[in-house]
């Protein structure tokens, strides 16, 4: 394969500083890459013609194409992009609050949006429940892979770089497994000069590489964390998630107090709820238990199926329940809302969608 192009979005501005001279040029580039959302090194027009050639030359502006969009009714945006080596990933734009007008049609409280972004293309982990997963691992997605599915979706949906945005690594992949590219997107994320979405804004959601998660800890980067936790006990867990039986629901809690957390805010659980597997109260029980001493919030997650699996969605009933029970005992527990569930709301369903239709 040819030696692919690195991309501005690869580099933080420091780096970038000790490659572009005189180094406040960076500076002029970064606003029209991270402010501008420009197209071509052609249009960042304060820049010297000369320049703005050797840099096309160098280096790639974003390096993903939109190949496929779908909207929800619910406002959720799923795009799927192509990278430069023709594989793809899917980045989700989701609504999380509607906007409010007065009587005289004024805005009074503005849309808040999260981007759900990719870290790999496939998947190591391997979870039974999981269609990322069925495609097997191909690569970890670079830094600017990464940094360019929030470019592109601001742009695509006219987000001024200056409107707050959340992101949740939640996409496809597990971003632990792809420790450093993550590090530099969170990194980049958070310059002033740039995006600035400052981890507070960023949640990493992992199926507990408990590792990686003191490693990242270590890093004290100041994001958040998201566990992928969907069972109370070792048994359960290692079939829906193999690599459990390496680092176990134990091992995954004792990272989890080490990690270093904000005060004022909560680790969050995500458990996913598969119908006659976890869904029951004496799991519920056994979960209460398992959080006790953790500033912990829960939230449950329906079981999306897909074409070729056994696991089931639960029940309604059975969701509230559950949730009733951990509210009643004092665990923070939320449901998630089916966000985009027209479409094809859990990580891999598009992805799986376009190759369908290739045969
Ligand atoms: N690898 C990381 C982040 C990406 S997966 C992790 O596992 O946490 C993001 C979330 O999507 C995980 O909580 C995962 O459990 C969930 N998910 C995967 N397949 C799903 C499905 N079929 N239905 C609902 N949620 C699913
Ligand atoms: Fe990987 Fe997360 Fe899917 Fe598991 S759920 S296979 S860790 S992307």
């Amino acid at each position: 394969m040819s030696t692919l192009k690195p991309s501005i979005m690869d580099f933080t501005r420091q780096e970038l500083m000790e490659q572009i001279k005189p180094s406040f040029r960076v500076k002029q580039i970064f606003g029209w890459t991270y402010h501008n959302f420009v197209d071509s090194f052609d249009e960042m027009q304060n820049l010297p013609k000369a320049m703005r050639e050797e840099l096309a030359q160098k280096y790639l502006l974003n390096p993903l194409k939109i190949v496929k969009k779908e909207l929800a009714s619910d406002g959720t945006i799923k795009y799927l992009f192509e990278l430069q080596d023709g594989k793809t990933v899917e980045a989700v734009w989701l609504k999380m609050k509607e906007e409010q007008s007065d009587e005289d049609g004024n805005t009074t409280q503005e849309a808040k949006y999260t981007i759900c972004v990719s870290t790999q293309v496939g998947c190591k982990v391997g979870c039974a429940f999981c269609l990322t997963a069925k495609g097997g691992f191909t690569r970890d997605l670079t830094p600017g892979e990464i940094v360019a599915q929030v470019v592109s979706l601001k742009k695509d949906n006219n987000h001024a770089h200056n409107r707050k945005i959340n992101i949740v690594y939640m996409g496809m992949g597990e971003p632990l497994d792809n420790l450093k590219n993550l590090a530099k997107a969170i990194e980049i994320f958070k310059d002033e000069e740039g995006l600035a979405i400052g981890a507070k804004r960023q949640t990493v959601s992992t199926s507990g590489l408990s590792t990686k998660i003191d490693k990242l800890g270590e890093m004290d980067l100041g994001v958040h964390i998201a566990i992928s936790l969907h069972a109370v006990d070792d048994e359960l867990r290692t079939e829906l998630i193999p690599m459990n039986k390496a680092h176990n629901i134990a091992s995954i809690i004792e990272a989890v107090k080490r990690f270093p957390i904000d005060t004022r805010k909560r680790v969050m659980f995500e458990y996913l709820v598969i119908k006659d597997k976890n869904d029951d109260i004496a799991s519920a029980k056994k979960l209460i238990k398992l959080l006790s001493g953790i500033k912990a919030k829960v939230n449950l997650i329906y079981f999306n199926p897909y074409p070729g699996t056994d696991y089931k969605r639960p029940e309604k009933k059975d969701m509230i329940a559950f949730q009733e029970y951990l509210v009643k005992h004092g665990l923070l527990c939320t449901i998630r809302d089916s966000k985009g569930i027209d479409i094809s709301a859990a990580c891999g369903q598009l992805k799986e969608k376009e190759k369908e239709k290739d045969f």
